[in-house]
């Protein structure tokens, strides 16, 4: 039986399994090795874990997790063209590997997970914000998974990691910070892909906090960046107007000036808003 280092390089198994790249499931492959086991790396110790990849393709980074010495795989990928490539992969592994044919958006994967848990993907572009903020909201909050490390287009990478002040700061910044420690790790050319993509991709690693960085209820705070946000431009006494009639008394009790604008509060300022306003009803 093959070991994991015996299998064919990815070029060649994506030439006999003829996985021409479908632009419509975001596939753009990864297919250097050792690019894909210091992805594995980055996200910490695999030892006595399962990983929950989503869209594996090819396996690249799949074998990647495997070879770094993850305990169990749990890999979820839509296209049932990359199950033949998978399955060569899970002999080289006994038991190691299980593929679920599905959307990731669908699938329900906790029956399938023991923890600990680290999820580590190379998302497709069209459903990675959307998966990153399911991981971090309820239902699927309180986490089922220690770390999260994944691919994204970099302007997405940079809006989770953006600090107030920035262009790219916003809800997903203010969301993922407020439950979790977020860094870029790895930042990777077009080229790195097949086919190469418009633009740059990055790594982000996100590991959970045991509690929100600042005390607030999840929906309220939602609700106000949801609102400020949306009018970034607008002076916050106008943007949260509609919220509640005393918002300006609200700011003020949280240390906000109510003419500065949504993009110039921290973290710590929308949570005390948030608090503000829950606690008038
Ligand atoms: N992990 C591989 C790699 O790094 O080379 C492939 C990454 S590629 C960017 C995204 C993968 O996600 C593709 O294999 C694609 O078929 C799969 N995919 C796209 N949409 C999906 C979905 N909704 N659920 C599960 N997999 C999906």
């Amino acid at each position: 039986m093959p070991q994991i280092d015996d299998l064919p390089p990815l070029r060649e198994v994506i030439r006999t399994h003829d996985l021409v790249a479908k632009k419509q499931l975001g596939q753009n492959f990864l297919l250097d090795l050792n690019l894909t086991a210091r992805i594995a790396r980055s996200a910490g110790d695999l030892a006595g874990c399962d990983v929950l990849e989503v869209g594996p393709g090819p396996g690249g980074l799949t074998r990647g997790l495997l070879a770094e010495g993850a305990r169990r795989v749990l890999a979820v990928e839509k296209d049932a063209r990359c199950l033949p490539a998978l399955a060569e992969i899970a002999a080289a592994c006994p038991g190691r590997l299980e593929v679920l044919l599905g959307d990731a958006l669908e699938v329900d994967v906790l029956a399938h997970l023991t923890p600990p848990v680290r999820i580590v993907s190379n998302l497709p572009y069209n459903v990675g914000t959307e998966l990153l903020v399911r991981w971090l909201t309820p239902p699927l909050w309180p986490p089922f998974w220690q770390s999260l490390t994944l691919m994204f287009q970099k302007e997405v990478a940079e809006r989770i990691v953006a600090k107030p002040g920035s262009k790219a700061y916003g809800r997903l910044a203010l969301l993922a910070q407020w439950r979790t420690e977020a860094r870029i790790v790895l930042t990777l050319p077009p080229e790195a892909f097949v086919p190469a993509p418009k633009v740059h991709s990055a790594v982000v690693h996100l590991t959970r906090l045991e509690a929100p960085r600042f005390p607030a209820d999840g929906a309220v705070l939602a609700r106000i960046t949801a609102m400020a946000f949306n009018q970034r431009r607008k002076m916050l006494r106008s943007s949260l107007k509609a919220l509640n009639p005393a918002i300006e008394e609200h700011l003020r009790a949280a240390g906000i000036d109510p003419t500065q604008r949504a993009e110039e509060i921290g973290l710590e300022q929308f949570c005390s808003l948030a608090r503000s306003i829950a606690a008038s009803g």
